[in-house]
């Protein structure tokens, strides 16, 4: 069995989908793994870690031919799939919604691909669950970006200068990114609120030390049985809207994470209402790369309005790569565990994580 870790192609990718002490337990049950030269530097892992561990060093094209199983960050291009063994195995992000060139190219080379965005949200896969790792990276991180954008101190200071009165943070929506962009803020002092859809977030929000804004508009049938938010209809969504309006005018640093899974983002925040705040307020908005919550949000993009910075920011994770990187890796490797039998790959679509994550190479089996 040979696995391989390509260097990410993606100019903003700097993670890595193997850090060394990961690849260095799969050696230890009798793994090959082929790093290639310098994958891991850009998310502060050296060669010199890897080989310490047991990894060898060797170059894409060595990697990506002989290796059984590719485990990657994002999804491989279709040159990069044209050099991979057939029969080969790919582990990554596949967006598999809007990959439709990539998944024919995975297809055609006989790739048996799983998309790490697939993983069942069960306790059993929770450790392999990318999303909740990344949103986790996401929602700190957000945090930070807001307060270096804000003119701003988060906590309260008294100095011999006088003073200073703590800033007012919201976040909407109180998932795993909502919830970790709470904690943060709270950790570096902002007195915080939040609002979401869930009835179950509520209890959350407020065990954080966090209030809960519009409670009258949390519906107790807005949670599926995955544990995701609904999508409201256009009037309950116009409630939230005006329910938020009055409370944002006020506050400092605005973070915004709220999303349905496979939809465009909820829009929860109007121009009209980024109007109303106060300049020098700032919006970072984590559902920019799916429509936004912000109406004013552009991804990849910082606009100004009346002196409101909306942030739009895009893989975030990856600004964080180290520790990002830990994280993915640990997600990966649990699954390759998952896949290992006595050393070798045994793939069974019929089983409830794996099934869930096969993209292609079901036809074949
Ligand atoms: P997500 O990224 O899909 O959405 C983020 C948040 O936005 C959610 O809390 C959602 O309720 C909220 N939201 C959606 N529409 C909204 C609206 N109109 N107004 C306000 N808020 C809105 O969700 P997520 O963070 O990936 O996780 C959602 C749930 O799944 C959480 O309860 C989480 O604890 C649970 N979860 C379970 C597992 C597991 O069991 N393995 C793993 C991860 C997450």
């Amino acid at each position: 069995m040979i696995l391989g870790i390509p260097t990410e192609l993606a100019a903003d990718e700097a993670r890595v989908a193997l850090v060394p002490e990961s690849a260095g337990k799969l050696v230890k049950s009798g793994v090959t793994v082929l790093v290639q030269k310098g994958a891991g530097t850009r998310a502060g892992f050296t060669d010199e870690a890897y080989t310490w561990h047991g990894a060898k060093l060797e170059n894409a094209e060595t990697v990506l031919t002989t290796a059984n199983l590719i485990c990657k960050v994002q999804k491989p291009t279709v040159s990069e799939t044209r050099m991979l063994a057939r029969g080969a195995h790919l582990i990554s992000l596949l967006q598999p919604s809007t990959s439709t060139a990539e998944i024919v190219a995975l297809e055609s080379q006989g790739v048996t691909a799983f998309a790490l965005e697939l993983v069942p949200r069960i306790t059993r896969a929770q450790s392999m669950d990318v999303l909740s790792s990344q949103a986790t990276v996401a929602g700190y991180k957000a945090v930070l970006v807001g307060a270096s954008a804000l003119g701003k101190f988060l906590p309260m200071l008294t100095t011999a200068a006088g003073t200073i009165a703590p800033s007012k943070v919201c976040v909407l929506g109180a998932g795993v990114a909502g919830l970790q962009a709470i904690a943060t803020a709270r950790r570096l002092g902002g007195i915080v609120s939040a609002f979401d859809i869930r009835a179950a977030a509520a209890e959350q929000i407020r065990s954080l030390g966090a209030t809960v804004v519009a409670q009258e508009l949390i519906a107790q049938d807005s949670e599926t049985a995955g544990g995701y938010a609904k999508e409201q209809s256009a009037a309950q969504q116009e409630a939230i809207q005006a329910a938020l309006r009055d409370h944002l005018k006020t506050m400092d640093l605005v973070i915004t994470t709220a999303q349905i899974p496979g939809r465009t983002a909820p829009r929860l925040i109007s121009t009209a209402t980024v109007r109303t705040m106060n300049p020098g307020a700032v919006i970072v908005d984590l559902a920019a790369e799916s429509g936004g919550n912000c109406e004013a949000t552009k991804a990849g993009e910082t606009v100004e309005i009346a002196g409101v910075k909306v942030i739009g920011p895009v893989n975030l994770a990856a600004s964080m790569p180290t520790h990002a990187s830990q994280m993915l890796s640990r997600n990966i490797l649990t699954f390759v565990q998952h896949l290992l039998k006595d050393g070798t790959l045994v793939v069974d679509p019929a089983d409830e994580i794996t099934g869930a994550m096969m993209v292609t190479g079901k036809g074949t089996r």
